[in-house]
């Protein structure tokens, strides 16, 4: 009998297709077919690079066994076996205790970044995942793409509306779909869908019509982002997904969202509030934004955003490039506004959502720190807690 050993997997139903985990990993070891994200059990090292990459934390799972799971066998999961499930002895009922101590403190080294493994909320809807792939994308059609943003900003920040036609696309707010570009890469293969958050509710853009809207901002160098922007009504596009199990709202009216977002990164909030105010509108829970942009000009939905009631949203706008005004980062205000975060963190009703630039995390991670010590919690601990009840995500690029 082989020697149990610890492979290192994807859990396919939480994973978003990003592939930045395969672009990150030294030896190769990650690959894809167009279902799925594997790891070859032959190649990797457990060298960890691809854990805090990961905007999930699908990556960061681990199974003992006494054969590895082939990759074929991995491209056809739509979950991960459970780890009773694996082997035939030794590995039956074997589990983290069996991995050794310096796998331990790498791994606990790998859940400082990204947020550490996510959660769904407790009451969450059941998402779909996977429906469309790389082999079978959805065919969308363009319904709009509307500028956000102001030419003089200099960010070019659009509003995408497709429509699937007859072809069902169930997705809930908090979910990505992956966009394939047209062409070929540098090594002659069809390029790699790119990931974007919708910013529509469940029930369409359009109420109860079959379409999603997303927010898409034009990088210089961007080959898919260039594509979406240039995008005209009535063109074709290839779609991949729905992706994302976790970062989803609960259903609990009660439920309290605290939501910190910066840039683009406010795109699932749009389709959490829409959600709100068409399903919930006398929800009890609050809803508190804290959206970091450079000017208004530049911050996507500026106009629509302050129209929504501040009974159903409190928005804390900040700027950071206003000429004459100093800077100010979403965790500054967070600062300012410790009460207000002080007593939505000490509330068990309260859903915290992180979403933008990975440079923000750390800086939000500290204000939530500074704030919860300030009032005797211990933040570390408060926040792991929350992440285990479904109640703390992060999505960051
Ligand atoms: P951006 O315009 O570059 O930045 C937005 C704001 O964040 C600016 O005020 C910026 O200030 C500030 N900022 C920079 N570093 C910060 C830090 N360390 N802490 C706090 N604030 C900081 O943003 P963007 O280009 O829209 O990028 C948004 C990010 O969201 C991207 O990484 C994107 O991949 C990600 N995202 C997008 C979606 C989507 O669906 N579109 C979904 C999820 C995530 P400065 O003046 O200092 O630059």
């Amino acid at each position: 009998m082989n020697k149990p050993l610890k492979q290192h997997l994807i859990d396919p139903e939480i994973c978003i297709r990003c592939y930045t985990c395969e672009m990150t990993c030294p030896v190769e070891a990650i690959t894809h077919d167009d279902n799925n994200v594997v790891v070859d059990a032959e190649k990797c090292d457990f060298c960890m690079d691809c854990i805090p990459v990961c905007p999930t934390g699908s990556i960061d799972e681990w199974r003992v066994v006494n054969t590895p799971y082939s990759l074929e066998e991995q491209f056809s999961w739509e979950d991960l076996p459970a780890q009773g499930d694996v082997g035939t002895s030794a590995a039956q009922g074997g589990s983290v205790e069996a991995l050794d101590d310096a796998m331990e403190a790498l791994l606990a080294e790998a859940h400082k970044g990204a947020g550490g493994k996510s959660k769904a909320p407790a009451s969450a809807a059941k998402p779909t995942v996977n429906m469309y792939n790389l082999g079978k994308p959805a065919i969308a059609k363009v319904q709009g793409n509307y500028r956000l943003t102001s030419t003089e900003s200099g960010s070019d920040v659009r509003h995408l509306i497709l429509e699937f036609g007859g072809q069902p696309f169930p997705v809930l707010e908090g979910q990505s779909i992956g966009i394939i570009p047209p062409g070929l890469d540098a090594n002659g293969k069809p390029h790699l869908p790119r990931l974007y958050s919708v910013s529509s509710p469940r029930d369409g853009e359009r109420p109860n019509f079959n379409n999603l809207s997303l927010t898409v901002k034009r990088e210089e160098q961007g080959l898919c982002s260039n594509y979406v922007c240039d995008l005209k009504i009535g063109d074709e596009v290839r779609v991949t997904g729905p992706f994302g199990a976790t970062f989803l709202m609960p259903e609990d009216p009660a439920a309290r969202l605290l939501m910190v977002c910066t840039g683009t990164g406010a795109a699932p909030f749009r389709g959490f509030t829409m959600r709100r105010q068409r399903a919930a509108a006398g929800a009890s829970g609050d809803m508190v934004m804290f959206f970091g942009a450079r000017a208004p000009d530049s911050l996507p939905y500026f106009g629509p955003l302050n129209k929504v009631p501040d009974r159903l949203l409190k928005k804390h706008l900040v700027f950071s490039r206003i000429p004459g005004v100093e800077k100010e980062y979403v965790q500054d205000r967070m600062m300012v506004e410790q009460e207000v975060v002080a007593n939505l963190l000490a509330d068990p009703k309260t859903h915290i959502y992180i979403c933008g630039l990975r440079g923000m995390e750390q800086g939000v991670e500290l204000a939530f720190k500074n704030i919860a010590e300030s009032t005797g919690l211990g933040w570390e601990a408060t926040r792991d807690a929350m992440r285990d009840e479904g109640r703390y995500h992060v999505e960051t690029y």
